[in-house]
């Protein structure tokens, strides 16, 4: 067999080990590009791919012998796959140069300006669009004489999937479009709402059907379906960012084809903005990241173009990557690790509450090692075990949640067996109970579970409840342990002098925190309820009980058939209710609470019977950009409306914010009319 020589191997000696490191990040990275483009089911995630490829690209930029014309730092996406026809593009669809911050950006404006005056073009000001990364799948859209022939994936950037029929079911995309020039190849990102996503989600699980990891997974499988009808069925849709090969009509600017677009029935991105001054570039893209998670689609980044398209052209592109474009990435809102272990904790009603033990993993810019499983139903619905890889999200100030295991874990047949709920407490090791035709196990020591006891005095003085400012998990945990307080109305007998003597604790905060206390007498009554932390009470029950019988001890004196009565209250919850208050100790705490003048009474007009909004039913959803959803249901009852927790036929208005996810598709589904925060405050009137 002849030897090889060093020059006939492609990337490098081998034995030097720059090339053989070369060369594994290269089969490393093809095989992370098939499970990821073609098979729509990634193996690690965006960030640990990403690490991958800048090794690569910077050890060919150190050794650029080892630079091959196939290298995936070279190359965009996959190679199609046999099963769609495949079509080349009439111009390849490429890649986007990545910024990860302000001085990236700024470096790269740097770079445009100098290869400009190498050009003889110095000093010339250029205008920027600046547009958001949707993270869904790239396509083209090939439409002659304004009728779509042929649309297309992105595959290899040269050679794509043919999937005209399917993306011709997504309504969105215009088959026809007037006044359009002889040949016009639109491109833009098919993608699906989050709300969409978390409603097929939902579905999928309640059919027993595999969920999909995100949107943009859920998106290209969805569209590189051989039945178009499966593609019909998804939730698909698309926002358009521009043009590939045109004959027949011609724009100096991007911007301007953009507006043409929309004006010919394209979606095309909301909010774009031009900005020549760099800073004004880079603060357009941190305000994308801002509104990053109030949107109800993904991005991963915002992208940065050239305005002018003749610059643009003349910028060239190197690799696979134009100059005149480059993509500024948001850190990643989901990731990929390995679940260690499931742990669990007593929650303030008694249930326990499973938690995830994860292998660290980068999320929104933060390290994440524990994150919530929800409960013991939502694990086993998930399904997740385990040492499963699993997708982890974080989202805001929501906390850190394991979303599902991956599809290649759940395919695993050494897996472990399906988790089970602790035997004992893991707070106080009383035996756990799963009460007959419950999903749930408890620890039946309500009277003194020191688990419980914490978890219900955290409950009570948060922001939902009686939302005593500088009151949190550290403070309840911390004047239980010191025996400052042994329940929820030993809180109002705190005093500064006391505080004043815990270590750490100045007089300052001292006075703020029992001042703080105090001004929590004032919440309403429902709120009072709510906080109590009666099982199966939560905000939207407490309004309608404190609405339904306007006093606690009308409520107390209320057995379960009048209990019943109240809008969204079934029986066993009913029975619940009453048993809670006719506990002893349930007695005493509200007695005692009343003493510290907390208010026991609801006040004002009872809903629907005065006000702007009486008479009229809403349903709450989703994250409001700019108030909170109790803030947001106070002003509608305190202004007549009623607040109630489903979407019916019933319902005039949902207020719905980002990720409004079912309750989103239930009011498309019923008719119900879907507002925004802007709209209610209409509602309410000028002075609302
Ligand atoms: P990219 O996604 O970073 O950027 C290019 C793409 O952005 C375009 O093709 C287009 O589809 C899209 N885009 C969205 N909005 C746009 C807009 N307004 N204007 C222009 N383009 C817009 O680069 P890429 O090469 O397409 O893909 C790399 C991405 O895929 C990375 O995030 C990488 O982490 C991920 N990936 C992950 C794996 C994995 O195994 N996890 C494997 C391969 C790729």
């Amino acid at each position: 067999m002849p030897t090889r020589t060093a020059a006939a191997e492609p990337g490098g000696p081998a034995g030097d080990p720059p090339a053989e490191r070369a060369r594994e990040l290269r089969a490393e990275l093809e095989h992370h590009n098939h499970r990821y483009y073609v098979l729509d089911d990634p193996e690690v995630s965006d960030a640990d791919y990403d690490a991958l490829l800048n090794e690569l690209r910077e050890l060919e930029a150190a050794h650029p012998h080892l630079l091959t014309s196939d290298s995936p730092t070279q190359r965009v996406g996959a190679r199609p796959l046999d099963r769609f026809a495949q079509v080349r593009h009439l111009q390849p669809m490429l890649s986007l140069a990545n910024a990860r911050n302000a001085e990236e950006l700024r470096a790269w404006v740097v770079r445009l300006g100098n290869l400009l005056a190498k050009s003889g073009r110095d000093g010339e000001e250029l205008d920027y669009v600046i547009e958001p990364k949707i993270d869904g799948l790239a396509i083209s859209l090939v439409y002659e004489n304004g009728v779509l022939v042929r649309g297309a994936t992105r595959g290899d950037g040269e050679i794509g999937e043919e999937v005209t029929q399917n993306l011709r079911t997504i309504s969105d995309i215009p088959v026809r479009v007037a006044d359009a020039p002889p040949l016009l190849e639109v491109r833009g990102e098919v993608y699906m709402a989050r709300s969409a996503f978390a409603a097929l989600n939902e579905r999928r699980a309640g059919a027993g059907e595999a969920t999909f990891a995100n949107p943009r997974n859920s998106a290209a499988g969805s569209l590189r379906q051989l039945d178009p009808q499966i593609t019909k069925s998804r939730p698909l849709s698309i926002w358009c960012y521009g043009v590939g090969a045109v004959e027949g009509l011609e724009f100096p600017t991007h911007r301007e084809w953009l507006a043409w677009l929309e004006a010919h029935g394209f979606k095309v991105s909301p909010k774009l903005e031009v900005q020549r001054e760099v800073e004004a570039v880079v603060t357009a893209c941190e305000a994308w990241e801002e509104r990053r998670e109030s949107l109800d689609f993904e991005t991963d980044g915002a992208v940065v173009k050239v305005n002018d398209l003749e610059v643009q052209r003349s910028l060239g592109v190197v690799g696979r990557e134009p100059r005149g474009a480059i993509a500024w990435k948001f850190p990643p809102m989901t990731g990929q690790t390995v679940l260690r272990s499931i742990m669990w904790n007593v929650g303030r009603t008694g249930h326990m509450v499973p938690f995830a033990n994860l292998e660290p993993v980068q999320l929104s810019g933060a390290t994440v090692k524990l994150a919530t499983l929800h409960n013991e139903e939502d694990l086993r619905r998930k399904d997740v075990r385990e040492g499963d890889e699993v997708i982890a999200m974080r989202a805001g100030d929501v906390i850190p949640q394991v979303v599902s295991p991956t599809a290649a874990a759940q395919r695993r047949p050494d897996r472990a067996p399906p988790p089970e709920p602790p035997a004992h407490c893991p707070s106080c090791g009383t035996e756990t109970v799963k009460p007959e035709g419950s999903a749930w196990t408890i620890c039946p020591n309500r009277a003194s579970c020191p688990g419980q006891l914490f978890q219900a005095v955290k409950h009570f003085v948060h922001r939902g409840a009686m939302d005593i400012d500088g009151f949190g998990e550290k403070q309840s945990q911390r004047f239980l342990a010191d025996g400052l307080i042994a329940n929820m109305a030993d809180i109002y007998e705190l005093t500064a002098e006391r505080l004043g003597e815990l270590e750490g604790f100045g007089e300052v905060s001292a006075r703020n925190l029992v001042q703080a206390i105090d001004a929590s007498r004032e919440r309403p009554f429902h709120r009072v309820l709510f906080a109590l932390g009666v099982p199966g009470i939560g905000l939207v029950g407490a309004r309608a009980l404190a609405a339904h019988f306007r006093t606690v001890d009308a409520l107390m004196a209320a057995s379960p058939d009048e209990i019943v009565e109240v809008p969204g209250i079934g029986p066993i919850l009913a029975e619940t209710i009453a048993d809670t208050l006719a506990e002893e100790r349930t007695r005493e705490l509200i007695e005692r609470l009343r003493g510290h003048g907390l208010r026991m009474e609801e006040e004002g007009p009872a809903p629907g019977s005065e006000g702007p909004l009486a008479g009229k039913t809403f349903v709450v959803t989703g994250t409001l950009p700019s108030l909170s959803r109790e803030a947001a249901t106070e002003r509608i009852e305190a202004a007549g409306g009623k607040v109630t927790g489903s979407v019916s036929k019933r319902t005039d208005y949902l207020l719905a914010g980002a990720n409004a996810g079912t309750k989103l598709a239930k009011a498309e589904q019923v008719g119900t009319e879907v507002i925004d925060v802007a709209r209610l405050l209409e509602l309410l009137g000028a002075d609302g």
